[in-house]
């Protein structure tokens, strides 16, 4: 049995809030630095890590905020400024 907590960070681009439900285990040792979170939470995708590393160091960009400070040039993606 294994408990689950729900975690949740705030973008600091768009102030949008995520959560995400992991093992409480295996957060306490990632905050405690005993692992990586790709050693802890394999399974997890790419922005959901992203989440559970903002809510260990505080800072966090959403998925959609991600791609707009990597630069992304794909266009593929529906921008909506019109
Ligand atoms: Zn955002």
């Amino acid at each position: 049995m294994s408990k689950t907590q729900v975690i949740k960070a705030e973008c600091k681009e768009c102030g949008n809030a995520d959560e995400l439900e992991v093992d409480a285990g295996k957060l306490g040792r990632y905050m405690l630095r005993e692992a990586l979170v790709q050693q802890m939470f394999p399974s997890l995708s790419a922005p959901e890590r992203e989440l559970v590393m903002g809510y260990r160091s505080g800072y966090y960009l959403c998925n959609s905020c991600w791609q707009t400070v990597l630069g992304d040039d794909d266009t593929d993606t529906e921008v909506s400024s019109v």
